[in-house]
């Protein structure tokens, strides 16, 4: 071993995280302004090399939420173990690899450091913690204490040397909870290493609240032409006019504001990520709907105001104003006067002014439940 050895994070971010109930990925939840796997990677950005295991549904949103000149990204498999083998795979030659679970958001340096020091010196470095809950087994029907000053809860990191957990993922094969259980089942010792209970795995939709006491301001601006034969729909409301806006989704200019400053206050990648052009599923689709889905991925944030400027030459927007903030609010889950909608002419000029299209600009307040 070279006196300072090469090290490779694998980060696991392809489970689905259904446990957590958000509808997407919980790695793709937003935590103090970042995703959960961006405030994870962040830990492992001083290595060499990063390898995000992701599922390809979620490869581009990753790449927008994470940055990192040293990062790569991976396509994971259907279990655990098949995307780590995977990550391995991908890596051609390092001295320690340090594998952790993306949704480990709070891990420290410190316990990444315990953990590749006794991989370095031993072979392995399992983060680990003692059970503070009595333990109990049931052999045969019957109940049996154990004590627990025996017994360790395993976390991530687990770090191990390459060469012997690439020979120990070739020689075993079936689905395993973590990697030390692969590694001791090819025969090699396992080393425990401090972990800590702040290490927690994100899991539960519950998980998520009260990680941090936020505010976040967001902003969002969106144009659209107009054109005839087209309707035309401004926060969920068909308005009567003789045109309409043109756009891939039923382009409703107003929402794609208000979602892409949701968004950027969440500091998730905007709408044309999210909801790309290029995606069938998304033509004539109810911004509405998606609207619904940007406040999915805000699960642990709540709105505190969301204001919206239309500019639009014609029609008159006045008189369905209120109804626009009701829908809107609904959607949002919040009071009607929490959300304020208004609009501008441009006085003649400029293609809004002149008809040819309308914009919206929007701001918004959000803070953590
Ligand atoms: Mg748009």
């Amino acid at each position: 071993m070279k006196s300072s050895p090469e090290i490779t994070a694998v980060i696991l971010c392809a489970g689905q995280g259904s446990r957590a109930n958000l509808g997407y990925n919980k790695m793709l939840a937003s935590v103090d302004g970042v995703t959960v796997a961006a405030k994870t990677v962040r830990k492992f950005l001083r290595f060499d090399k990063v390898v995000i295991v992701c599922s390809p549904d979620d490869e581009e949103f990753l790449r927008c939420a994470v940055l990192g000149d040293n990062v790569d990204f991976v396509i994971g498999g259907n279990t655990r173990t098949q995307s780590v083998r995977n990550a391995l795979a991908s890596v051609s030659s390092t001295d320690i690899i340090v594998i952790h679970d993306g949704a480990r958001p709070f891990v420290t340096a410190e316990i990444i450091d315990k953990s590749i020091e006794s991989a370095v010196k031993n072979g392995s470095g399992i983060a680990a913690i003692k059970s503070t809950n009595a333990i109990k087994t049931v052999a045969d029907g019957k109940i049996i204490t154990i004590n627990r000053e025996n017994v360790f809860t395993v976390q991530t990191p687990q770090s191990f040397r390459f060469d012997e957990i690439k020979a120990a993922y070739d020689k075993i094969s079936g689905d395993y909870a973590d990697d030390s259980e692969v590694y001791e089942l090819a025969g090699f010792s396992t080393t425990l290493t401090e972990g800590s209970p702040d290490n927690v795995k994100l899991t539960t939709a519950r998980d998520f609240y009260g990680l941090n006491d936020a505010y976040r301001v967001g902003i969002g601006y969106d144009v659209h032409k107009l054109i005839h034969g087209r309707r035309l729909i401004l926060c969920g409301k068909e308005l009567p006019f003789e045109k309409g806006l043109l756009g891939h989704s039923d382009a409703d200019v107003a929402v794609h504001a208000v979602m892409d400053a949701l968004l950027s206050a969440g500091g998730l990648p905007d709408i044309g990520v999210l909801f790309p052009d290029t995606d069938k599923r998304f033509e004539g689709a109810d911004s509405m709907e998606l609207l619904k889905d940007v406040m999915r991925r805000l699960n642990n944030y709540e709105i505190v105001n969301v204001s919206v400027c239309i500019i639009a030459q014609k029609p008159k927007l006045q008189p369905h104003i209120a109804e626009m903030r009701h829908i809107l609010a609904s959607v949002l889950k919040t009071d009607d006067d929490r959300i304020n909608v208004s609009a501008t002419t441009a006085e003649g000029l400029g293609i809004v002014g002149e008809g040819q299209g309308m914009a919206a600009i929007s701001q918004v307040l959000i803070k953590t439940k």
